[in-house]
């Protein structure tokens, strides 16, 4: 019996440090009513006095174990205590002492039969004693529990109240069945005693696993080895034969150390998964924060360009007036200075837009005012908007035709916005050719039962590398930057935006640089609802 104490101590040493300390624990308070259990059958079902004595002994190591171990978890759980050192000693060596005097008579004086052979025992002084200790260190360790327990989460009151509920009923079943009545002569129930102590298990375990601090896996793998480790040291007590003990207390050995291993493997892959998840948990917390801050961004700029649209249009007001002479006469170089003011003021506030809706469409604040509207004549309108810069190209021959359709240009769309992308690619084709010509068209595919808009022109081509990110937030290719400085590269990624709220569609096609490009928007026809 020491020996196989001092197999299950050695473990518990062996084992610190290597798992959280609630799992170990808990594991000794269940070996201690595994062991309670073990000893009561053992005495109900010997039948030689001696056994029955030795076995009786026995009885009274499981609770000590759940007494030790249960005070020890209560200073780890619900909520990690400061724990009182000298009361820990103090703990320790009575907890020794009642360990020691175990297998004297001072445990059981004697044993005898009650009618239908139910063995009786007459408790000695130690019995007493441990009585009072087991008494003891349940009221310390309820105490510590429940210390501090305003302060607990509603999930660490409930482990509270879940463990001192199941707690009560075993110890009031428990003690009754297995430490009261024998005491009264009463020994007829002992054998229901340790069966309590499985509701008290099983509403601690509870509590902890809705912590989360506790393994199952770990727990279920040591519980196993250590019943393994327990009939294999059972075996070698019980052999007859010399042969037959020292094959067993082999076999012992190697399973003690096979049982090692294993439980070394299962709290190492579970303490990595547990580092895994710890740094998935890191990463999820760093996104989210990421995404906040992109959000904080978007508002930023959205804020920043919103304040300074006012400006830009009384600037470019002022600068129209005195353009047009309304601020009395100018000279021909004021005249000059105030065109490129005027001129500045008009891209910066192309930018300054663009930057807007490329916020909105980030924070998914854009707002469509969708109307009927007829597509030709909307075309038409941006020409007319784009006549001064399409005759400042003078090396551009612009050319416009729409095809009769067999039928109007209606359409479903936000005038303004798709007015803003039609401007956009225009503008666009007049900037990116120095000379050639821009085509613009309009038709109906009947096929796809689509309006095709169809922009061409011979300008400075587009790359096959750069194609296909053509419509992503600024996206410039090289050659753009040599034609027209001031592009921001993001109109095409607003257009194409527009165009997909649109249920629209829109792609560039080229052959390559200094070949030309070709931008087809296709948009649905009204349809009657
Ligand atoms: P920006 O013109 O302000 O740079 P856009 O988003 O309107 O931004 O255009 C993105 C890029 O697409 C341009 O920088 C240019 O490289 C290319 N691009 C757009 N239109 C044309 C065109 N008609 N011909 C050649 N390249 C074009």
């Amino acid at each position: 019996m020491t020996l196989a104490l001092s197999v299950l101590l050695a473990g518990y040493v062996y084992l610190s440090n290597r798992r959280s300390d609630v799992n170990r624990t808990f594991l000794f308070l269940i070996c201690g009513a595994l062991l309670w259990i073990l000893a009561n059958f053992m005495t109900d079902t010997s039948t030689e006095v001696f056994i029955i004595k030795f076995w009786s002994k026995v009885t009274i190591v499981g609770p000590i174990f759940i007494a030790y171990f249960f005070y020890r978890l209560s200073i780890l759980f619900p909520r990690r205590k400061v724990e009182a050192k000298r009361l820990n000693i103090v703990i320790v060596i009575v907890t020794c002492i009642l360990l020691a005097f175990v297998p004297t008579d001072l445990n059981i004086v004697s044993v005898y039969f009650l009618p239908d052979n139910i063995p009786a025992i007459n408790p000695g002084a130690l019995y007493i004693a441990f009585l009072i200790y087991f008494a003891v260190l349940l009221v310390i360790a309820f105490r510590n529990i429940f210390d501090g327990y305003k302060g607990y989460n509603p999930v660490e009151k409930q482990q509270a109240k879940s463990i001192s509920l199941g707690l009560g009923i075993s110890v009031l079943f428990g003690s009754l069945a297995n430490l009261i009545l024998p005491l009264l002569n009463h020994s007829e129930f002992v054998n229901y005693g340790p069966y309590f102590i499985l509701i008290f298990i099983v509403f601690t375990s509870y509590a902890i696993i809705r912590l989360g601090m506790f393994n199952v896996k770990v727990i279920v793998t040591q519980l196993l080895v250590f019943v393994i480790w327990i009939f294999a040291f059972l075996r070698v007590l019980f052999d007859e034969s010399l042969l037959d003990r020292s094959l067993d207390a082999g076999l012992f050995v190697v399973l003690v150390i096979f049982g090692v291993l294993i439980i070394r493997s299962v709290i190492k892959e579970i303490n990595q998964r547990e580092k895994i998840e710890l740094l998935a948990a890191d990463l999820q917390k760093a996104n989210s924060r990421l995404t906040e801050l992109d959000r904080q961004k978007s508002e930023f700029v959205s804020f920043a360009t919103h304040q300074l649209r006012a400006p830009l249009t009384a600037m470019k007001g002022y600068a129209s007036l005195i353009l047009e002479g309304d601020m009395g006469k100018i000279t021909s170089q004021t005249k000059d200075a105030v065109g490129r003011i005027f001129e500045s003021t008009n891209t910066l506030t192309n930018i300054v837009d663009d930057y807007l809706n490329v916020t909105r469409i980030e924070l998914g604040t854009m707002k469509y005012a969708f109307e009927t509207i007829d597509f030709k004549t909307l075309v038409e309108d941006v020409i007319g908007e784009l006549k001064p810069n399409i005759d400042k190209a003078t090396k551009v021959k612009f050319l416009f035709g729409a095809e009769n359709a067999g039928t109007d240009y209606r359409i479903t769309a936000d005038r303004d916005k798709l007015k803003q992308v039609i401007a956009n690619l225009i503008d666009n084709s007049l900037k990116y050719t120095p000379s050639g010509s821009v085509g613009v068209s309009l038709s109906f595919n009947r096929a796809k039962h689509k309006f095709v808009f169809m922009l061409k022109d011979t300008g400075i081509g587009i790359a096959p590398e750069t194609l296909p990110h053509l419509f992503n937030k600024f996206t410039r290719a090289g050659n753009a930057n040599k034609t027209n400085i001031k592009g921001t590269g993001l109109g095409l990624f607003v257009a194409k935006e527009i165009i997909v709220a649109h249920h629209g569609t829109i792609r560039a096609e080229s052959d390559g640089e200094g070949k030309g490009s070709t931008f087809i928007v296709e948009l649905e026809p009204f349809a009657k609802a």
